[in-house]
């Protein structure tokens, strides 16, 4: 079963009478292991693309199933109970909160389990997710005491602690120096050859490039998508 799969997806937004045709026949289908980016200009789609994937957003038409699961009709507890369990989310801005602990701004996403974790249990997840982004030794330290590039890391090891199908990141190095976003990519690329399936949004055509496959949208719809891996591309224009 892919991970995520998108059957002719569209997505309409209606407000004041006035509708905005966002996403228009959408497939995609991705797989364990995979790393996907979607890119295009301004406008084009990528973030009503990556809500509907974290299942922040309800589909207009098409079929959305997440590790097989149908999540048509489903009611808002099934929902966040399925984005808890599947989802790990990365935003731009790294939405640490300032007067938490880096261990306890981790430790969060398991906190609001459904099912309670022992704290050893917490322990052993938090620790090992702040040493897979190699910023253990400022567990202690609060967010602000931190660089950009080390706060993102926290961010990144939050998405990971709950060992999501999928991390869903929203241009991961928008707030960060080169250096810095360098970094982070390295991060993704090394979490990715762990066997971390990632879907990243992205303008920049350099980070574009560090997955395996990348999709571009244009108009809501999608343009291209390219195999890095095999270097195999489909035009769909
Ligand atoms: P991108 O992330 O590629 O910049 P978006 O997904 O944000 O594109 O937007 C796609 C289209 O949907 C744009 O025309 C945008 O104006 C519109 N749109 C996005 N969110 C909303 C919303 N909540 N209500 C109405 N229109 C929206
Ligand atoms: P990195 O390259 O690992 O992101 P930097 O070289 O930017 O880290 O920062 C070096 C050290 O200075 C870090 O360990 C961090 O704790 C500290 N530091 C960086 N930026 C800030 C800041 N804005 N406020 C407080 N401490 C900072």
């Amino acid at each position: 079963t892919p991970v995520i799969e998108l059957s002719n997806v569209s997505k309409v937004y209606v407000s004041e009478n006035v509708e905005t045709h966002a996403l228009t026949d959408i497939n995609l289908l991705i797989h364990k292991g995979d790393y996907v980016s979607i890119s295009g200009p301004s406008g084009c789609g990528k973030s009503t693309l990556l809500s509907l994937m974290g299942l922040l957003d309800d589909i207009t038409n098409g079929i959305y199933k997440i590790e097989g699961v149908d999540t048509q009709s489903l009611d808002a507890d099934t929902l966040s109970e399925l984005r808890n369990l599947h989802i790990g989310f990365i935003f731009q801005s790294f939405n640490l909160i300032d007067e938490l602990s880096v261990f306890d701004n981790v430790a969060l996403p398991l906190i609001y389990r459904e099912k309670p974790m022992s704290q050893e249990e917490i322990k052993t997840r938090v620790n090992r997710a702040l040493s897979q982004v190699e910023i253990e030794h400022r567990a202690n330290h609060k967010p602000n005491q931190l660089s950009g590039g080390q706060q993102q890391r926290v961010a990144i090891a939050r998405a990971l602690v709950g060992e999501p199908s999928i991390l869903l990141v929203d241009e991961p190095t928008g707030n960060l120096d080169s250096k810095n976003g360098d970094a982070v990519m390295a991060i993704l690329d090394s979490l990715n050859q762990q066997g971390t399936t990632i879907c990243m949004v992205t303008h920049d055509p350099r980070y574009a490039g560090y997955a395996k496959r990348q999709v571009k949208l244009l108009d809501g719809t999608v343009l291209q998508s390219r195999d890095l891996v095999s270097d195999e591309t489909r035009e769909m224009a």
